[in-house]
């Protein structure tokens, strides 16, 4: 096994502001805490014990480092750049969002915090959050939206496998956003002893810095894991921006190679059909703390945004990468939930490793770009999640039948177990 040793000499950046983009639109009462999470990061960031005990969590809780994969069957059917894959789904509960809930709880600890609250639209945020919870002993509480609640019962069920406590929201659309505005409001009553650990490189500052830095360690692992290799392109999804702003971070300030962020393209064009932001028709606005692009309604209401991946399905981006977008740095593609599908079919047959729907995004957009470039050179795609999580979506897309017919044995079996003389 390779030591694992996180580089320490490198000091994270902190902007506040991303260009135009970020800042901390908040009310009032929310800028001590904001202010003090801003200054013990800072701290937490350069003091070797707080690094060490983080190293320690990579290496015997989440799996770090993570698995770099040359995809030599999947290159060769598509006849072009060799494709690599950063296998962040093998990370533990699935996702890269570990690295993030880790980083965080860390810092909570080490600030005396002694509860944590978490938004969670799809669940996935909420499930790492309720595993390190469970992990460094802070109850917790993850506040949803009903509509998410009915949809993502699997990431429910975890979260309270975990202990923690699932609070449904009724407000508004009943779904992630409203979610955040309750996480929001509970925080302003309870910071003292309470921290929010907010899931994506998104919200009020601090918020965006800290969950790339903390992102940031899969990045610098592929830089380690990728030397010699001549690298055209960088792909992954975005949804607020995190495993993508994280993945690309040590090439930032370079002008090569190609960064490219891979949204939503659901069922195609038109307001609500997607969740297309940086290609598509979002406009700049503030809301929940930050200065982003948004998916606005006439009104400047958030848009309802559609996909097939639950975790891409937002109206808004991370400031950094909407600013990244904007120079150019960083470019924007989409995917369609059909060539997503076919994306996870692709690389579970010719790579035996089944992508989360979010990563598949990415996966389909490099099934695109390899054909076009030349053998001697590379992309490499960020798994950011693996799919046992979308079962009872995929395989209700991609083999429907065997599959609602094993539900309803399910349910059938189950109401014959609770009613046995029914049936006698
Ligand atoms: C949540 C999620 C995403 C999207 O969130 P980002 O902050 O954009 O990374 C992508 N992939 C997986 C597997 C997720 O769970």
């Amino acid at each position: 096994m390779p030591s694992y040793t996180p580089d320490t000499t490198i000091k994270p950046v902190f902007n506040d502001f991303f260009g135009a983009f970020g800042g901390r639109y908040v009310a009032e009462v929310l800028r001590a805490p904001l202010e003090e999470l801003e200054h013990e990061f800072k701290a937490a960031m350069v003091d070797p014990a707080f690094l060490a005990d983080l190293a320690t969590v990579h290496r015997e809780y989440i799996g770090r480092p993570t698995p770099f994969l040359y995809a030599r069957n999947a290159s060769a059917a598509l006849g072009g750049a060799q494709i690599y894959i950063k296998l962040e789904g093998l990370a533990n509960t699935g996702a890269h969002k570990i690295n993030n809930a880790a980083g965080q709880i860390l810092l909570a600890k080490r600030m005396g915090k002694k509860r944590i609250i978490a938004e969670t639209g799809a669940g996935q945020h909420g499930v790492a959050t309720a595993a390190v919870c469970a992990k460094f002993g802070l109850p917790c509480t993850v506040y949803m939206g009903e509509v998410d609640i009915a949809r993502q019962r699997p990431n429910v069920y975890l979260m309270e496998l975990y202990g923690a406590k699932v609070v449904p929201v009724s407000s508004g659309s009943r779904t992630l956003k409203d979610a955040v505005n309750e996480a929001l409001r509970d925080w302003a009553g309870s910071f003292a002893d309470t921290h929010y650990l907010l899931g994506s490189a998104l919200g009020p500052s601090p918020f965006p810095d800290m969950v790339r830095e903390f992102q940031a360690f899969v990045g610098r692992e592929v830089a380690q894991q990728a030397k010699g290799l001549d690298i055209a392109a960088l792909i992954a999804c975005v949804g607020g921006g995190s495993n993508s702003i994280g993945f690309f971070e040590p090439y930032l300030d370079k002008t090569t190679p190609r960064l490219i962020g891979v949204e939503a393209g659901g069922r195609g064009s038109g307001l609500g059909e997607n969740a297309v932001r940086m290609g598509g028709d979002a406009r700049p606005g503030v809301v929940q703390g930050y200065k982003s692009f948004f998916l606005l309604d006439d009104d400047g209401q958030v848009q309802d945004t559609h996909s097939v991946s639950a975790g891409l399905d937002y109206a808004g981006i991370g400031p950094q990468l909407a600013h990244l977008g904007q120079i150019g740095r960083v470019e924007f593609a989409s995917a369609l939930d059909s060539e997503v599908i076919e994306a996870v079919k692709f690389f579970a047959r010719h790579e035996g490793v089944v992508f989360a729907l979010e990563s598949a995004h990415a996966g389909a957009y490099a099934m695109k770009l390899a054909p076009t470039l030349p053998k001697t050179r590379a992309i490499i795609i960020n798994m950011s999640g693996r799919g046992d999580k979308d079962i009872f979506i995929s395989a209700k897309i991609i083999n429907p039948e065997p599959w609602i017919g094993f539900l309803k044995d399910e349910v059938e079996s189950y109401e014959r177990a609770q009613h046995p003389k029914e049936n006698r």
